[in-house]
């Protein structure tokens, strides 16, 4: 079976974004860039008495109250994704992104032994967009899929992402079912019948058998800086400027703080970012695939453990400053590899990370851009398909800034049969899709 030829052969997306928009992982900088937006916002206010009272905060603590205060957070009242928003991702671009992710997760179910269910468990979920063409591949095939119980789980913070992801994936015949006090806030059914559950924290998922899905997500989370001075680590923190009114400014820590404990010994670096909750994410990803089975598959733009300084902001596709009107801009940070891939040792095999480019191209992007072209005759969707091709797999643009890592439990890659001995032969497992060429069994 050609499974790129049956992925959605009868379905040719509506347009998507018209590019150019900005992606976020294009640049690196912090809080050089002219302030073009000199308002006191809300989130300024608070965070200006907060400091005030308390004294100047690390620079996670300042992402986390800029990004996901509750109240006031960047994420949580807004949609910033897209042409009419901030910034871009690769499936708001090219329905082919979700696609072959959605291959990724069948080949990777069927290698491990085809499970009566899985749950599909994706961090940060966005519009629902990326799981929206995944459902699709799900359904063309459904032949291969239609005895196995599969169920939705969603973990995001943003109540009004939330509301554009059940928009996005529900039918709406069916009434959401919404309980803002309980861990499951929000419960619905797919357009295909699939059930669907929302949790802000990944601890209350449940936890079974489940692929885990994270595009974008863990460059959001908080990082912490440090410089290296004569007298050892200091850590950035966010202050007051004594000379501008209503305006912040970058301080180093007069002494050590407790986040020192996240750099490495032997680093060579003078600038690093540590981002503990990323560290927790993975060992609760990586806990969860040890007992449980599955397999999670991460994807951001980032580094291996050799950036230095990569916070910046992004606001209407341009860069922002970071200390400039919080509240109103994205906040980001490369995601480090080596610590995400650190964070997992012991628990599972981690593949990667390797560039967007070879990942997509692995799984057969090249044949699928082919099938899609060969099915419309409309010059603007071609267009689009190509330059979406272009967006994602150019090195010059997404190709080589993204990357994947892929974590999978040590037997998936050594054999399930752990009693073979010397005169049996051992089944030899197929190679994770992606990390090397698709191969269908
Ligand atoms: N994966 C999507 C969206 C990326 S934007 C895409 O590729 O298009 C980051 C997403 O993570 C948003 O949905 C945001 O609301 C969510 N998010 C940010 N911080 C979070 C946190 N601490 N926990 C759960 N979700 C979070």
């Amino acid at each position: 079976m050609n499974f790129l030829a049956a992925a959605g052969v009868r379905r040719l997306c509506a347009m998507r974004a018209v590019l150019p928009c900005l992606w976020r992982g294009k640049y690196f900088s912090s809080g050089n860039e002219p302030a073009e937006n000199n308002t006191v916002t809300p989130m300024l206010r608070h965070l200006m008495y907060k400091i005030k009272s308390t004294g100047p905060i690390t620079v996670a603590e300042y992402m986390k109250e800029v990004l996901t205060n509750p109240a006031k957070g960047y994420y949580m009242n807004r949609d910033m994704l897209g042409e009419e928003g901030d910034f871009i991702t690769s499936p708001e671009i090219s329905q082919m992104f979700g696609e072959l992710l959605g291959i990724w997760f069948i080949s990777e179910w069927i290698a491990a032994g085809k499970n009566a269910a899985f749950q599909l468990v994706e961090l940060g979920p966005g519009k629902g967009t990326l799981l929206g063409d995944i459902l699709r591949v799900f359904s063309q095939l459904g032949s291969l899929l239609k005895n196995c119980d599969i169920s939705l789980h969603l973990v995001e913070v943003s109540q009004k992402l939330s509301e554009i992801q059940a928009l996005t994936l529900t039918e709406e015949k069916v009434p959401l079912e919404r309980n803002a006090e309980s861990p499951v806030y929000m419960k619905g059914v797919t357009k295909s019948g699939i059930p669907v559950s929302w949790y802000r924290d990944l601890q209350d998922v449940p936890k079974e058998y489940s692929f885990y899905l994270a595009h974008e997500f863990f460059d959001v989370l908080p990082v912490h800086k440090f410089q290296k001075t004569p007298h050892g680590w200091r850590e950035v923190l966010v202050d007051i400027d004594p000379q501008v009114s209503d305006k912040l400014r970058f301080v180093l820590a007069p002494c050590a703080t407790p986040a020192e404990a996240f750099i490495q010994n032997d680093e060579t670096r003078d600038h690093v970012e540590v981002c503990p909750e990323a560290g927790v994410v993975i060992q609760e990803l990586s806990q969860r695939i040890s007992l449980t089975g599955g397999a999670a598959l991460i994807a951001d733009y980032g580094h291996d453990g050799t950036k230095t300084d990569t916070f910046r902001g992004f606001c209407g596709h341009r860069l922002h400053d970071v200390l400039t009107a919080p509240g109103t801009a994205d906040l980001t940070a490369d995601v480090d590899f080596s610590y995400l891939r650190r964070m997992s040792q012991g628990k599972v095999a981690s593949l990667g990370p390797i560039e967007q480019q070879t990942f997509l191209r692995n799984m057969g992007i090249d044949v699928r851009l082919k099938i899609l072209l060969d099915k419309t005759d409309d010059p603007s969707l071609r267009q689009q398909l190509l330059q979406g091709y272009n967006m994602l797999m150019n090195p010059m643009k997404m190709g080589e800034r993204f990357n994947f890592l892929a974590l999978v439990p040590h037997q998936r890659l050594h054999g399930r049969n752990h009693q073979t001995n010397a005169r049996q032969s051992k089944p030899s497992p197929s190679p994770v899709a992606g990390f090397g060429e698709l191969a269908w069994q």
